[in-house]
């Protein structure tokens, strides 16, 4: 381990702010995601089968990229490919140059970037490049500009400012934004969303990146929460997304597999809220979307991890759990780890994807398996933490077998002493004898040593004593104890395995489609009202006049309901109530699908503070892979699934709604009672 790491590690664990940041997130994270997988049954089924699904994907990587990228090519979205940081940063600069070209005449540099999160664009260094070449970059997702603000880099993959108390967040906003100092995160995030409305509105163009790639499809999945993923990808004239090549699922069916495991994961939510599933640029008739799209399939390391015996972390996808799993993360923190990956997977990957010398990263664990756990894809992380160590890193592999058997002989990193240690302890463990003679021995030695513990200083080399203690001994030693609850032990494993019935699964309570869908979307926050078609024009229009609507952006579904309010076609930012139609709704999780299209501007679902839907009850879909399978999901040029009002937990973790997207969300329901 680098003193420089000891020394980040010892300033985080004297960091009191950092300390109550860290276990306020890794407790709600931990709680939220256990409570999320709740009520799935099958949890280690689907995580078995995303492991398999991954395990093949990996496996023929070349054979899904060809497949993937000849259907985003098809769809029309302009395909790159880089070979590393490099390269991606130039094709995004030739990307970024021709869109200088063509707004040249009317625009006054610099070009303006709004980006929402992305590890990719972390990982290449991209704002940074961009900034150098004279660009304005702003990221838009509100923990990611609360870091850029202070000139940071995101301290953990999903909630970028979790090292930050709100306290610190109202400072920030004093100094930088010229706001009065509050402490008020209603207030804060209220701030953050008015200065970057500007940004989306005016921004040349969107970075995002890309959750999952389907390839049977050329799908671009991207998820969040905030609504600035969508704002990027539909708002601004030019869309670049940026995509790790690994982030590929075969088919739709897989990616509802993925993303029922993914926000559970990471947010402890069923769906983000909203769920983007992107095929084109716009079409000619649609009334919104960028006019191009451009795809950058980043490597950067990623062949080198596949070729390496740490392909398995190419598996991930990033949802953060192992993090807030591990007992290390959650005392030291994401900057501790100085890599923009930190935690368990931070640990086994930054090597190849940020700096080769990040290896020494995978000393700080405990191999306790929590972070195998936590993962919804099942990656064996203390094992590969294990092959870090041991010096099976990508670099060596890639020089071949031979060199890799030499780090691994060696123990890249480990001291001769310890080495020679862990040999003798290897002998001493390996045989019933030895390992009883020494048991013995130690216990004796430990009761020597009892009395004097207070006085004797552990070396510093050995990483031991600085934030830990040995524990305290025991008053009798395990072996004596061991032969006489051995007998109890045994008995107990009679019992585990006695062969047990499979429990009868209970019946799920009778409960139509439309109370499932009502329940769970009440409980995010939305409001449903089951009305009847003839009345709907009507209890429509009173419920806008009672919000004081002037005025109503609508695509064609809503045009036809809304009477006696102006209406505006396409979207006006001004405009503070959206009505549109769905494609259907989703029973499980409460959502709405959306697609673009002639008539069906998306950003009236996104842009107005209030967004109401209409739903037929005869569109309800019990789950999310029977809404995938609908053509017109694949048909259009971009599609949203919504679940709930726009939300961030940036802040504290505390739960703020309408940041970026609407605050309110309500479903006028019609009663098309046949489905019913
Ligand atoms: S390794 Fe697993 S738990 Fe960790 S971020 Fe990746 S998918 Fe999530």
């Amino acid at each position: 381990m680098s003193n420089e790491f000891r020394k980040r590690i010892r300033r985080s664990l004297i960091d009191a702010n950092l300390q109550a940041a860290l276990d306020a997130n890794a407790e709600r994270r931990k709680t939220g995601r256990l409570s999320a997988f709740a009520s799935v049954t099958d949890y280690q089924e689907r995580r078995q089968r995303a492991h398999a699904i991954k395990a093949d994907v990996i496996a023929r990587l070349d054979e899904y990229l060809s497949q993937f990228i000849a259907k985003v090519k098809k769809n029309s979205i302009l395909v790159h490919r880089a070979k590393d940081a490099g390269e991606a940063i130039r094709i995004f600069l030739e990307i970024a140059r021709s869109v200088e070209v063509k707004v040249g005449a009317t625009h006054t540099p610099p070009l303006l970037v709004a980006k929402s999160k992305s590890m990719v664009s972390e990982e290449i260094n991209l704002n940074q490049a961009l900034e150098a070449v004279g660009y304005r970059v702003v990221e838009t997702d509100l923990g990611e500009y609360i870091v850029q603000l202070r000139g940071e880099r995101p301290s953990h993959i999903i909630t970028p400012a979790v090292h930050l108390r709100r306290q610190e967040v109202g400072q920030l906003f004093a100094e930088k934004l010229g706001i009065p100092y509050t402490e008020d995160i209603p207030t804060l995030t209220n701030t953050a969303r008015r200065i970057l409305r500007d940004i989306f509105l005016t921004a040349d163009i969107g970075v995002s990146g890309v959750n999952f790639g389907v390839a049977e499809t050329g799908t671009l999945c991207i998820v969040t929460n905030e609504g600035n993923g969508r704002m990027v990808t539909t708002l601004p004239p030019i869309h670049v997304a940026l995509m790790g090549i690994e982030r590929l699922v075969p088919t739709l069916d897989d990616l509802a597999l993925f993303l029922s495991l993914l926000p559970r994961s990471a947010t402890g939510q069923k769906l983000s809220v909203y769920t983007s599933l992107i095929h084109s640029p716009k079409h000619l008739t649609d009334p919104d979307g960028p006019l191009e799209r451009h795809l950058i399939l980043v490597d950067n390391g990623r062949s080198t991890l596949l070729a390496s015996p740490l392909r398995e972390a190419l598996y991930c996808i990033r949802c953060g759990a192992c993090l807030n799993a591990c007992p290390v993360f959650r005392e030291i923190g994401g900057h501790a780890y100085a890599s923009i990956y930190p935690g368990p997977i931070g640990s086994v990957i930054s090597g190849a994807l940020v700096d080769p010398n990040f290896a020494y990263l995978a000393q700080a664990s405990s191999l306790c398996g929590a972070c195998k756990e936590a993962c919804p894809v099942d990656i064996d992380l203390p094992g590969l933490l294990l092959r870090v160590r041991s010096g099976l890193s990508p670099q060596s592999s890639k020089n071949g077998d031979e060199s890799t058997r030499r780090n691994t002989k060696e123990g890249v990193g480990i001291p001769f002493a310890v080495k020679f240690g862990l040999k003798g302890f290897r002998f001493a463990a390996g045989t019933a004898s030895p390992f009883a003679v020494f048991q013995s021995l130690g216990g004796i030695l430990s009761r020597v040593y009892s009395p004097f513990r207070a006085y004797i200083r552990i070396p510093a080399w050995t990483g031991w004593g600085y934030s830990k203690d040995f524990p305290r001994l025991t008053t009798r030693m395990f072996r004596s104890r061991w032969k006489n609850i051995k007998q109890e032990v045994e008995e107990e494993f009679q019992v585990i395995r006695q062969p047990r019935e499979a429990p009868t699964p209970e019946a799920p309570p009778p409960q139509s489609l439309i109370t499932q869908f009502t329940d769970e979307l009440t409980a995010l926050g939305g409001k449903v009202y089951l009305v009847g078609e003839k009345e709907l024009p009507a209890r429509l229009t009173g419920f806008l006049k009672s919000k004081g609507i002037d005025r109503v952006c609508v695509d064609s579904v809503g045009a036809k309901y809304v009477t006696d309010i102006p209406l505006v076609r396409v979207p006006d930012p001004a405009v503070r109530c959206g009505v549109t139609g769905t494609l259907a709704g989703i029973a499980e999780s409460g959502s709405v699908v959306l697609v673009g299209g002639a008539g069906q501007p998306l950003a009236a679902s996104l842009l107005p503070e209030i967004h109401i839907a209409i739903l037929r009850a005869s569109e309800i879909l019990p789950s999310l892979p029977e809404a995938l399978r609908k053509p017109e999901v694949r048909e259009a040029a971009a599609g949203v699934i919504i679940t709930g009002p726009s939300r961030t937990a940036d802040i504290e973790m505390t739960l703020t709604i309408g940041v970026h997207g609407p605050g309110e969300l309500h479903i006028f329901l019609i009663d098309d009672s046949d489905a019913v």
